[in-house]
């Protein structure tokens, strides 16, 4: 095994990782970035719903094992900038709420030992390195904050009728937060209808690849090693800490040395890395005294939804400009949060005829264009609570199982009806609502829980392992409780706090 001296290394390049390479990448420390996938290349299909979500070309074949030890292909992605190249590119900050102790109809949301006020700088730094659009002013749950780095997106003439007649009936629609670079100027983004779950064929989305990883590949001092997977951290004598992680390589074990080590994975694969990381001196898994690392798993209630008419052909292109935070905190009727109501991207045919990892045979191709031609899509999102036994694990063969049961259920169907109302009122003839319940990783985060106390939590408040002083976590791993809005601007402003803080130290 070859060792390979570096003075940083950065597992992963996704939220967390990509952002955290930008961030350091100044530093003119000796950075090593690891990613066991490649650059998504830029072809047509990335623009292909067939070749997205039919041929699921971008998805990986891994397999995990569910609760029951079902197998299931999570959806996930990798390669460079992780599953941001694939997200919506909705990106908002936690409510001031959402950092407190919240009762919920479920129980407890437990308080983050960071508040809003403690972010705030840097979700300020993470909108303006993600090019963030939104406008202030509308949403009532909105933090307290100064305006974006750049003006929100204006609703298409069908969402903007649809703003009007949701201000008719009392709401208090606002425009979703989207990070796109320069729309609707030369080069930039097109505001085209394959987003959402699509990588932008024209590099125009602000992803980690094109806003942290390239960034920081402009610094003769940083290096990428695509596929390139980390399986093992290890620690030297008296295990406080690692010594060297153990990367495999073009079929080769190369094994990197730094004093220094951000773990980035994404929370499942990076509670997964650590529990691989067993050892006599951590026999549970490495940074596991508190026995916490892979439980609290979270990954939002998530419930895709659709108004229909049969009469009203649905000319938006680019539809994911508005939210609904009204149910946010709590109601209708309800002393608890529900969650939030957002516009969708457009649904195309072969996605509406994909359930889980497999297309519906019988029903014609052109039966579900017709349908989702006359379809306007919305996500509706509420909070999943933190549980104990919601745990990532690693079988003896090495496979990750998921083992996860819903919790909250009854706050998100009471958003999905009240949804479903406020979509009927809109004139829809028919709402039809569609969840991948247990299935849908996207949001996964909570594994490592930060907090003060070595006892209840895994990280301490800059993300550094309690029982290992040189590794930190930076992916969504930290989350102390799910929120109800898109993870990925937390992620990004706190992989930007404790990019701060590692300064210091590589000083
Ligand atoms: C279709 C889709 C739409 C989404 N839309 C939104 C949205 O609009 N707004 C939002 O905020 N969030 C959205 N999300 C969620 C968002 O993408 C994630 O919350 C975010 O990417 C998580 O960041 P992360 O750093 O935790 O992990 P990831 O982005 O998953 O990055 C993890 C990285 O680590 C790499 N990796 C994993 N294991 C190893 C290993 N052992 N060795 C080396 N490398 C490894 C992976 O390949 C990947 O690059 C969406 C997700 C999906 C899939
Ligand atoms: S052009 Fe804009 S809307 Fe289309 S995929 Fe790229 S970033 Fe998204």
């Amino acid at each position: 095994m070859r060792a390979i001296p570096f003075d940083l290394v950065i597992i992963g390049t996704g939220a967390g990782g990509g952002t955290m390479a930008q961030a350091l990448a100044g530093s003119g420390a000796r950075i090593l970035v690891v990613e066991r996938g490649e650059f998504v290349p830029t072809e047509d299909q990335n623009w292909s719903p067939e070749a997205v979500w039919r041929d699921m070309r971008y998805r990986t074949t891994e397999r995990w094992l569910d609760e029951c030890g079902n197998p299931f292909v999570p959806y996930m992605h990798y390669g460079v900038g992780g599953n941001t190249k694939f997200w919506g590119s909705v990106l908002y900050r936690l409510r001031r709420e959402d950092f407190q102790q919240m009762a919920h109809a479920d129980g407890d949301s437990p308080a983050w030992p960071i508040d809003y006020e403690t972010l705030a700088p840097y979700y300020d730094r993470a909108e303006h390195l993600y090019q963030v659009h939104g406008g202030v002013g509308d949403d009532p749950t909105e933090p307290p904050r100064g305006p974006f780095p750049h003006a929100a997106i204006p609703h298409a003439r069908g969402m903007a009728a649809i703003v009007d007649q949701l201000r008719a009936q009392g709401l208090h629609p606002s425009p979703l937060p989207l990070g796109l670079l320069d729309p609707g100027a030369p080069g930039g983004c097109i505001l085209c209808n394959t987003c959402n779950s699509f990588p932008c064929k024209l590099q125009a989305k602000s992803d980690a690849e094109v806003c942290g990883v390239r960034a920081a590949l402009r610094h003769p001092n940083v290096v990428l090693w695509t596929g390139a997977l980390a399986q093992r951290l290890l620690t030297g004598a008296g295990g406080t800490r690692v010594q060297a992680a153990e990367i495999v390589r073009h079929g080769e074990v190369v094994r990197v040395e730094a004093p220094l080590f951000v773990v980035s994975c994404g929370a499942v694969n990076s509670a997964a890395l650590l529990l691989r990381s067993a050892s006599d001196a951590h026999p549970n898994g490495l940074a596991n005294s508190s026995g916490l690392v892979g439980r609290r798993y979270m990954a939002h209630l998530a419930t895709m939804m659709q108004g229909f008419h049969p009469f009203r052909v649905n000319d938006t292109v680019f539809q994911k400009t508005v939210a609904i935070n009204d149910f946010y905190l709590s109601g209708p009727g309800r002393p608890y949060p529900l969650g939030q109501i957002q516009s969708q991207g457009r649904t195309h045919g072969v996605m509406a005829q994909v359930v889980g990892d497999t297309m519906v045979a019988g029903i014609p191709r052109w039966a579900y264009d017709w349908w989702v031609a006359r379809g306007v899509d919305w996500l509706v999102m509420s909070e999943d609570l933190p549980r104990n036994d919601n745990r990532v694990t690693v079988e003896p063969d090495g496979r990750i199982r998921l083992s996860y049961t819903a919790n909250n259920l009854a706050a998100h169907q009471q958003l999905v009806t009240e949804a479903t109302r406020i979509l009927r009122r809109l004139g829809f003839w028919k709402v039809m609502a569609h969840s991948h319940r247990s299935k849908n990783t996207t949001h996964q985060c909570g594994t490592l829980v930060f907090g003060t106390d070595s006892r209840s939590s895994v990280l301490d408040p800059y993300c550094r392992a309690h029982d290992i002083e040189n590794l930190f976590v930076v992916d969504a791993s930290f989350f102390p409780s799910s929120a109800a809005v898109n993870p990925g601007l937390t992620i990004a402003a706190q992989a930007l706090r404790v990019a701060d803080h590692i300064t210091t130290e590589l000083r």
